[in-house]
């Protein structure tokens, strides 16, 4: 039966495939068809790796250490347990050979199975028992992971496939780099949450917020995203496939079209250079802000190097991947954002508990509660500038004092590189976001201490209107045309202008071309946004007048009606 889901696209264009519902353990393991002599070697392969988890469970259970706490014991107990059920000790076994397929997989997805399963148990203590599967599970695929197998004979190409999830972390979207799904939709996630942003990197159509998607959706079912409307179409008919594939060839020729405009400058018609820069999540991300032909990084955002993780990347491999980017993209600049964890982006290593983690220990915050996280990651900037044009941008400032905490930081990461003879830029610049209100509003006082202000319009949102911008329910009121939001903007940009600090925008209010030709009213000229949208954004500069816009854009900043501010949007954008 066909039927039609609503949501909010976060991500333009069309993907046509069969739903694959979500499994984490599923994104962390590879998948792979094995050659018919290497079935039996697989299945000794996993073997070997629940015995050598047994082997450490009883390591563990007969050295328990003095002081440790009464129900380790029987927490390991209830682990070994586990391990030796057949439903995670034998069928897997099935699954690979019944599949031809590799043993991560086959208890990846044995362990979803089993999960579900818990997850319908009514006694909530049996319920919770779940995360002990998935934790014993894991150590299993660990030690899988930790042992390849037979080279596979063919890799499993997911590249037709749709994610259907209830929620997705910024962590599984970064797993979602090695695992080419066509496209996905979620119940849950707000337009510029972390999950929604790393998907317009990802360029993947994508429909968030769809409610109950998850649970109408059958594993395999046909489905159409249409990322533009936001609308999920559940096993179309001939008719309605047919007017999509349409739809989507229509979609894919004006992309090709926009590449036309790739070498162009982007210059106002009245002469005005306009700087259009990337913002990267990973140092892979290079290639595909290089092919835009960027002016350079402005946003990179370090924290993913720190995901889906135990530990914390020291400062040589943190170095490695600044200088990779640094190179990568020299002589243009690339603007470092330092550790911006916190909120909807969790990190093993770090205890949540705080009930509001939006306003908690998060980003600048928390590398001030633990400045050797701080220092060692500056020191790896720092390295990493001798090699290329390297900024350090400072997330989350609201108080004079943190900066003033960071800058003397800085200082002393600068000068035990000087004592080690280390070379770095001595001229490096450090710039702040300026996302919380407090911050803009004070604008002044930050950009006399720094070299240059960026401005983060997607906290600036969630901050200044009181919008959890990871919550779907509140995503109807997140508002970038805000009064209060374009004042903030305009208050910023001004003090910029008047004290000769460049100021930036690097949320994604930067990378949406409706939006351009207000922010060019009011006097932005450095943009930074994925590089997927740096085309259509060009676009948008070169057919305008700066002089006729900003007229227009003042008007619009003394509208408050909202129907007034689209009237004066409309007209911007004639
Ligand atoms: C912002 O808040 O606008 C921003 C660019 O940072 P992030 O989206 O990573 O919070
Ligand atoms: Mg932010």
């Amino acid at each position: 039966m066909t039927f039609s889901l609503h949501g909010i696209g976060v991500s333009g264009g069309y993907a046509i495939g069969r739903a694959q519902l979500y499994s984490h353990a599923r994104l962390e393991a590879p998948h792979y068809l094995l050659h018919p002599e290497h079935v039996e070697a697989e299945v000794a392969r996993f073997t070997e790796a629940v015995e050598s988890v047994r082997a450490e469970l009883l390591a563990l259970q007969t050295h328990i250490p003095g002081g440790a706490p009464p129900e380790l014991s029987a927490f390991i107990e209830v682990h070994a347990l586990i391990l030796s059920d057949s439903m995670l000790s034998e069928v897997p076994k099935r699954r690979i050979r019944e599949q031809r397929c590799n043993a991560e997989w086959a208890l990846a997805q044995q362990t979803e199975a089993l999960i579900a399963q818990f997850e319908s148990i009514e006694d909530e203590y049996l319920r919770e028992r779940r995360h002990d599967v998935r934790q014993v599970a894991d150590k299993v695929l660990k030690s899988l992971m930790g042992h390849p197998g037979h080279a596979p004979l063919k890799t499993v190409d997911e590249g037709d496939s749709i994610l259907v999830a209830h929620d997705l972390s910024p962590s599984d979207m970064v797993l979602f780099k090695r695992h080419p799904f066509a496209g996905f939709i979620t119940d849950l996630g707000g337009t510029t949450s972390h999950t929604a942003i790393l998907a317009r990197s990802l360029g993947l159509p994508s429909v968030m917020a769809l409610h109950n998607a998850r649970a109408l959706i059958q594993e395999g079912d046909w489905l159409i995203v249409d990322g533009i409307a936001g609308v999920v179409v559940v096993e179309p008919d001939q008719a309605i496939l047919d007017e999509y594939r349409l739809r989507r060839n229509q979609w894919l020729l004006e992309q090709k079209k926009l590449r036309r405009i790739k070498s162009s400058p982007s210059t106002t018609l009245d002469g005005i250079d306009i700087t259009l820069m990337a913002n990267i999540d990973l140092p892979l991300d290079v290639p595909h802000a290089r092919a835009e032909n960027v002016a350079g990084i402005g946003l990179f955002r370090s924290e993913f190097l720190f995901l889906n993780r135990d530990d914390l990347p020291g400062e040589d491999e943190q170095f490695e991947a600044y200088r990779e980017v640094a190179r990568g993209m020299a002589p243009k600049p690339v603007v470092i954002r330092t550790l911006d964890v916190g909120a909807d982006k969790s990190v093993r290593w770090m205890q949540q508990d705080s009930i509001n983690p939006a306003l908690g220990l998060r980003a600048i915050r928390l590398c001030l509660a633990e400045p050797q996280i701080f220092l060692t990651q500056v020191r790896a900037l720092l390295r990493a500038s001798h090699y290329g044009k390297v900024r350090i941008l400072l997330p989350m400032l609201a108080s004079l004092s943190e900066l003033d905490q960071a800058l003397a930081l800085i200082a002393a990461a600068r000068g035990s590189l000087r004592v080690q003879d280390i070379p770095f830029d001595e001229h490096i610049a450090v710039g702040g976001m300026i996302e919380i209100p407090a911050a803009a509003l004070a604008a002044e006082w930050f950009a006399r201490k720094l070299d240059f202000l960026s401005l983060g319009t997607n906290d600036l949102i969630q901050y200044t209107l009181a919008i959890d911008r990871t919550d779907d329910a509140v995503a109807h009121l997140y508002d970038p045309l805000h009064p209060a939001v374009l004042g903030l903007i305009d208050h910023t940009l001004r003090v910029g202008a008047r004290l000769g600090k460049p100021v930036s925008v690097c949320g994604e209010m930067a990378g949406d071309p409706r939006l351009t030709r207000l922010l060019l009213g009011l006097g932005l000229t450095v943009f930074s946004m994925h590089p997927a949208h740096v085309l259509a954004v060009k676009q948008q500069v070169m057919r305008s007048h700066i002089g006729e816009l900003t007229p227009l854009a003042r008007k619009l900043l003394r509208a408050g009606q909202p129907e007034r501010i689209q009237e004066l949007l409309a007209r911007i954008n004639q």
